[in-house]
């Protein structure tokens, strides 16, 4: 686990992101507000994301630009993989 502090480039709210992968971003709100200033807005346009489209293109900016770098998840591979049932 590496979550990394990032502020959401519109309306300054802190998050702790991890990035395990392009599609796969965990964010967890580093104060009770889970609530961005522009997610009204974004409610009303039928975009329920916990997350404003800001703060997610600062997660893809931060990304980008390598300050956030992403989490290699290690999977077993071959044949010794444990079964699930
Ligand atoms: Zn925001």
């Amino acid at each position: 686990m590496t979550m990394q502090p990032l502020t959401c480039e519109e309306c300054g709210i802190g998050v702790l992101v991890e990035k395990f992968s392009p599609a796969h971003t965990s964010i967890q709100w580093e104060s009770d507000t889970s609530w961005c200033p522009l997610m009204p807005e974004q409610l009303s346009l039928g975009d329920h994301r916990r997350e404003c489209a800001a703060l997610r293109s600062t997660i893809d900016r931060a990304v980008a630009s390598l300050e956030l770098s992403e989490t290699r998840i290690e999977l077993p591979v071959g044949p010794d993989l444990p079964r699930l049932h």
